[in-house]
Formats: structure tokens, sequence, C-alpha cells
């Protein structure tokens, strides 16, 4: 597909009443709005500051939605629709995303304004009180998620645990998906314990490189330049991300052929030893998936499709554990975010109170771990799941770094980085802040965890094997301070037990020294 520069349609049609907005994040091709042609209906597509301001994005995530939108919309215009795509330039003037409405509403007499279902809380807010004197505003499900957003009250109740597992279960029995004769295909509903491994030095040069996209982006840099718009991270005039159908196409054939032979199996570990295979054998298809450029459904269907192509030769644990993230962590934590909102968002369980480091925007620290992460994520606008949450997560966790803090970090460096599912594996699942609406206990870990599923550790400044000395691991006696701290909090979780009762069965004063080691990497977190 050649770059579009400007699509819009300048002249409509005098007979145009009807305008659908079409989001950043709903390049649904597939949506029932486009299988018709209408000269009544304009599509508005517009990039926004709103949009860009909300939070401070990675610069490759702002020039992938801009890029993307802007692919859509020339798809759009050359099927025959009549699109308006604004850029900054034409909608700088417009402080929100209602003051554009208004003047395009009144610009062009429409009488019926349409939207499809926003996916964050803060639009739905938005559009949900825009309101005009006799237009007739109507609104669409996106029709994307597995779930339509009208039956998520039915599977998901406010307060209420609903254990991933299980949801997981009906979904899988729900589509019928590694289903045998009502049962799950091979016996188990779930196979992790097979997929815990961490790489050998031989798996190392095995690893493919990632699929990437050279996409030229410098006009939407310029635009970020001119308006002065405040970003993270390492700008690249040619963006690595897919940025229209057929390359988030191209992206999962890719994964389906190269990647996912192996992706169970090193689904959890790290190394820093893989300078060009920084994705592993992750598919990178988050950005595809959402801003719908592709849906769930045909993910998984691809991926089921070449596994039975090819007589099932790749083992049942690799296509379980990916098919699990899709159909069961996707849909759920979007079910968490809706049945929880607006009252999510400042959820604060462990009263975590402690400002974010300033290594979090630079990846200086002398702790291996952190550094790779960060200064990835820099790079990149990428960590696979582990990294974001058994490292950097994790270490919020144990610091008690403020969950609005940890929070805007996240939404704002990863290209996948939607408020829906960023807040609840966030706040949820690593921050322990909803006090255990997504996990039934917090994922802590000391350092043992990271030198186990990675080779960080052997080229760090600290030593993951000692607890309290000088050059210990940070993690190590935060963990334990951690576990203290919040002792009461748990003591009736039976997930904690064990841990408690060590901390509890542990001498006095290698207590003592613990928690003195951790109070000092507290007041010196900056240092670390
Ligand atoms: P793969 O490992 O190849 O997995 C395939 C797909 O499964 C992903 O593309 C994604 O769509 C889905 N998936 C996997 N895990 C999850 C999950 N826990 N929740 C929802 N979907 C999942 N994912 C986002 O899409 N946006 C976010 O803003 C986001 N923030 C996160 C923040 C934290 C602290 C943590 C721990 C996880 C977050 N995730 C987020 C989930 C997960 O880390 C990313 O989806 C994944 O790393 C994307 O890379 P990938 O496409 O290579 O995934
Ligand atoms: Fe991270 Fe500790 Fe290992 Fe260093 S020693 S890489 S800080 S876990």
């Amino acid at each position: 597909m050649t770059k579009p520069n400007r699509v819009i349609s300048a002249k409509l049609n005098k007979s145009t009443k009807r305008l659908r907005l079409v989001l950043g994040d709903q390049l649904n091709a597939a949506h029932r709005w486009f299988k018709q042609k209408d000269a009544t209906t304009v599509y508005l597509i517009a990039e926004l500051k709103q949009e860009v301001e909300y939070t401070r994005h990675h610069i490759q995530k702002v020039c992938a939605f801009f890029a993307a939108m802007k692919q859509f919309a020339y798809a759009l215009a050359q099927s025959g629709h009549q699109v308006i795509y604004l850029t900054l330039d034409e909608t700088a003037q417009y402080p929100t995303l209602s003051a554009l409405l208004e003047a395009i509403i009144k610009m062009h007499s429409i009488d019926i304004f349409e939207y499809q279902q926003p996916d964050e809380f803060r639009l739905y807010q938005q559009l949900r009180n825009f309101k005009q004197q006799s237009l007739s505003i109507k609104k669409a499900d996106t029709e994307h998620f597995l779930i339509p957003f009208e039956a998520i009250a039915a599977e998901f109740k406010k307060d209420q645990h609903v254990t991933m597992a299980f949801f997981y279960r009906r979904m899988r029995k729900r589509y019928s998906i590694l289903m045998d004769d009502g049962q799950p295909l091979g016996g188990k509903w779930n196979y992790d314990a097979q997929n815990r491994h961490s790489f050998k030095q031989e798996d190392l040069s095995n690893i493919p490189d990632p699929l990437l996209f050279a996409n030229d982006v410098q006009d939407i840099l310029r635009g970020i330049e001119k308006y002065d718009i405040a970003t993270i991270g390492i700008p690249a005039e040619q963006l690595l991300w897919p940025i229209n159908r057929q390359q988030a196409l191209q992206l999962l054939n890719y994964f389906c052929q190269s990647l996912l032979v192996n992706f169970g199996t090193f689904q959890d570990a790290m190394t820093a030893n893989a300078q060009y295979s920084w994705s592993l054998y992750h598919s990178r298809l988050s950005f595809a998936l959402n801003t719908k450029m592709i849906a769930p459904m045909e993910v998984i269907a691809a991926v089921l499709d070449y596994w039975e192509q090819h007589q099932r030769n790749i083992d049942l644990a690799q296509v379980e554990g990916f098919v699990r993230q899709i159909l069961g962590w996707r849909e759920y934590v979007r079910g968490i975010y809706w049945a929880h909102m607006p009252e999510y968002g400042s959820k604060n369980s462990l009263n975590a109170r402690r400002r974010l480091p300033a290594y979090f925007w630079t990846g200086n620290t002398k702790m291996t771990c952190m550094r790779q992460v960060i200064q990835q994520s820099l790079e990149f606008a990428y960590a696979h799941h582990i990294q974001r949450l058994m490292v950097t997560g994790n270490f919020c966790l144990l610091a008690g770094i403020d969950p609005d803090a940890v929070d805007q970090w996240y939404l704002g460096i990863y290209i996948d980085a939607l408020e829906w599912v960023e807040m609840p594996n966030t706040r949820g699942m690593t921050q322990f802040a909803d006090g255990g609406i997504v996990a039934t206990k917090p994922y802590a870990a000391s350092g043992s965890y990271i030198n186990k599923m990675s080779d960080y550790c052997k080229s760090c400044y600290y030593n993951v094997k000692y607890k309290t000395e000088e050059k210990s691991c940070p993690f190590n006696s935060l963990y334990w301070h951690f576990v203290q701290r919040h002792q009461d909090k748990f003591k009736r979780n039976s997930r904690m037990r064990m841990v408690n009762s060590h901390w509890r069965k542990m001498e006095k004063h290698q207590q003592n020294a613990l928690i003195e080691k951790a109070e000092e990497r507290l007041a010196n977190l900056e240092a670390l």
C-alpha cells in the first residue's frame, strides 16, 4: 500500500447527512459499517492532541497510531467511502474531540452522528456526554472482541474475583476451541507447567530474528516536533511495527511459521544475549490486535489452521499456551476493566506511595535486569509479558511505588498500551492494588526468580545470591520487606501461607538484617 499524504474527501456529496467517527484503535475493516458504500455517510478519522497528551506516550507509539490511522483512511477512501482524515495541523485548534465534532457537525450540516463503543473509559465518558440539539446519536459495538460489550456485565460482576482459569474454560467450551467431545484436548486445560524453560546457551543462536517493517514516518515525526508533543523513548524514522492489515497478516503468518513452535516453551524466558531477537518467540501482535487491524478469532483460527495443516506436529503445549493469551487473558482483562471502572483507576489496596525512580525513563541503573528491560522498552516500545510482570512490575510492587505512577509509565511506554488492557495488568496483576480482583496473590518475587528465568544476573553489579551484603541483589531484601510489611493483610491468604510462615520461622537477627538492608535500599531507590 502506498503512503497517503492527506486523505480528505474535501468536497462531500451534498446529500451527506451522517458522520461516523472512527477512533485510532477502531481500525476494523470487517465492521458492518463498511459493508456498503453510502453517499449520505462520511467517516471521520482525526489525529488529536487530546489523544497524544492524556499521558506521555512512547514516540513510536504515536507514530504507529497515526500511521495506521492514515493507512486505514486511505484504504476506506480507495474502496469508495467518503472519508475526512485530519492531521494535527487541521485539529490543533480544537482542544478536545467534542470541540472538533461540534465544528464538523456544524460545517457539514450533519443530522446523524454515530460512533463505536470506545474501549477506554475516558473516551466512553466523553462521547456519552456529547450531545447537540436535534442531532441523532447512535452507538455501535466495535465487533472486535469475543464478548460483545453488552454481554460483559453478565460475565463479570463488580468487586467479585472471577478466576481467569474458569473464565478461560468457559471460553474454550463456548467457542469449541481445543476441545474433544466436551473435554479439553489432550486431557488438560492448561499446559503451563511444561512452559517454563529458560534459555540455554545453545538455544540462543536458534531464536529467529523478528519480522520488522520499515514504515516511513518522517512526516509524523515532524508533526510531533512542530506541536511540541512530549514523548518518551527513541524515535525511529523507519517504524518497525505493522501499520496496515496486510502487514498485520504478514506478522501473524511469520508467527505461525517461525515462532509458534517454541512459543510456550520460552514464553517466560528472558535474556540479555539475544540482541537482534529481542522479542524472542513472542508474536508482537498486540498492536495490530489492539488497533483492531486483525481480530482475536482470526488470530486463533490462523494458529489452529497452521497446526492442523502441519499434522499437529507442534506440541499442544505451544498452541494452548498461545490460544490462552488471546481467548483467555485478553478477554478477561477487558471484562475486569469494564466491570470495575471508574473506581478501578484509583485502587491502592497496599497503600503504595513512593515515587517512580528516574531510571524508568533512562534505564540508567546498576540492576542489569531493570536496565535491560527499560532500555529495550525505550528502544522498541516493547517488552514481553514476564519482563513487564516480573522485572519492572515486581520491582514497583516490592518498592511500594504509587500505582498511579506505575500505570502512567506502562500506559505511555508500550506500543500496545491502551487503558482497558494496561490497567488490569498493571494495577491489578502486578501491583495487587485492586486487592485481589485479578490475582489471588501478589506476583512478588526475589532475585532468584529472575535468575532462574534469565541470564541477567550473570552480568549484574549486584549478586543475586547475597541477601544483606553491600552488593546484595536489591530484589532479595525488598522481597522480605514486602512480606513483612503486608503480613497482616495476607495472613488469611492460603497462597501466602508458606512464605509468611517462612518469614516467621526466620531467626530474629536475619529478619533484622533483611529489614535494615531493605530500608537502606528504599531510602536510596534512585541510586540502585
Ligand atoms: P504474545 O506473548 O505473543 O501473546 C499473544 C497475545 O496475547 C498478545 O498480543 C496479547 O494480545 C495477548 N495477551 C497476552 N498476555 C496478555 C495479558 N496479560 N493481557 C491481555 N492480553 C494478553 N498488553 C497489551 O496489549 N497492552 C498493554 O498495555 C499491556 N500492558 C501490560 C502491563 C503489564 C504490567 C503486564 C504484566 C502486561 C501487560 N500486557 C499488555 C499484556 C502482555 O504483556 C502483552 O499483551 C504482550 O507482552 C504483548 O506482546 P506480544 O504481542 O508479543 O504477546
Ligand atoms: Fe536483577 Fe538482582 Fe539479578 Fe541484578 S542480581 S539482574 S538486580 S535480579
